[in-house]
């Protein structure tokens, strides 16, 4: 069944609001967003730099206002943590993803994507009930633990021993765990000895430098992230990539995953079947 991607995508318009937002007006739209099925996924590949096969893919919430258009996660997502509505956002993303992975597997195999990233903010992890959440919408999908990927930030591992213990239990289950724009906290190395870490993703602020002669530092960063991983056998993702000189570079430093505009922007459903189809039937 193949779907008209290019159509579906007509849903999705590429102009962005980056207009002031009224914060607390946009926190009590958000309220009633998961409601009126107003959230969206998109997904941006992640791709084998060797191989050039697509790996997995990363969730990324869009909201189709009904007045304002699409709303960038940027500007409701800080909104929503604030107010908590992150809890039942995140949910809602977590099952979401899940679902459209375990479609996805059932129709293409799991060889045409493994896995799927879902970024998780502090305040989920500090949830009681969000190890169990997890295992439910697991065991509901059918996906194996290690098809998801959980996309951290230092700050909010950091959060205390609730949390860790959390991730600790996570970890067990089987699922991966992502330090997300991995070299921009403060730190980044003690902190990987303290928690049970699977994938480094190196931000974009260090991609944007590694093709650019005059910045040896951010050069520098992403090397070194690339040789942590190594030594302490993890998976390096570079994230952010824009351009073929770029995939090049971060592939001779030892990055075997990457993602980017340069390869994929985030997609709605419909057309990463398409790049499934493409990919996986000759
Ligand atoms: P992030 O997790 O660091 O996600 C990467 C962001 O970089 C995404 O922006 C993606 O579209 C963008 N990006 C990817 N490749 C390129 C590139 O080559 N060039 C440029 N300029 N940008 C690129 P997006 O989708 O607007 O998301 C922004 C942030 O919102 C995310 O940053 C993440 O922190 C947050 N976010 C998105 N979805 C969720 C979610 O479901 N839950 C939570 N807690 N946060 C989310
Ligand atoms: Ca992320
Ligand atoms: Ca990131
Ligand atoms: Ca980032």
């Amino acid at each position: 069944a193949k779907a008209s991607g290019k159509a579906s995508w007509a849903r999705f318009e590429p102009r962005m609001h980056s207009e002031v937002v009224n914060h607390a007006r946009l926190g009590s739209e958000l309220h009633n967003a998961i409601i009126r099925h107003e959230l969206e996924l998109a997904y941006q590949p992640v791709f084998d730099l060797v191989t050039g096969l697509m790996a997995g893919a990363e969730a990324l919430v869009r909201w189709r206002h009904p007045v304002r258009g699409l709303v960038s996660p940027a500007d409701f997502i800080p909104v929503a943590e604030r107010s908590g509505l992150i809890v039942p956002l995140g949910s809602w993303v977590l099952r979401e993803a899940c679902e459209q992975l375990a479609k996805w597997h059932a129709e293409y195999g799991a060889a045409a994507i493994r896995s799927i990233n879902v970024n998780v903010a502090a305040r989920q992890l500090r949830e009681s009930g969000f190890v169990d959440e997890v295992a439910a919408v697991l065991s509901d999908t059918g996906l194996i633990p290690a098809n998801l990927v959980l996309e951290v930030t230092e700050s909010s591992v950091l959060d205390g021993r609730q949390v860790r213990d959390t991730l600790q239990a996570l970890h067990e289950l089987g699922v991966r765990l992502a330090l997300d724009d991995f070299g921009t906290g403060q730190s980044s190395l003690s902190l990987l000895r303290a928690f049970p870490v699977d994938v480094l993703k190196l931000d974009k602020s260090f991609v944007d430098g590694i093709c650019d002669g005059e910045d040896r530092g951010r050069l520098a960063v992403a090397a070194a992230v690339a040789q942590l991983a190594e030594y302490l056998d993890l998976y390096a993702v570079a994230e952010g990539i824009e351009t073929a000189a770029q995939a090049e570079r971060l592939r001779e430093m030892g990055y075997r995953l990457g993602q980017g505009y340069f390869m994929a922007k985030p997609l709605p459903p419909a057309e990463m079947a398409e790049l499934m189809i493409r990919t996986v039937l000759p």
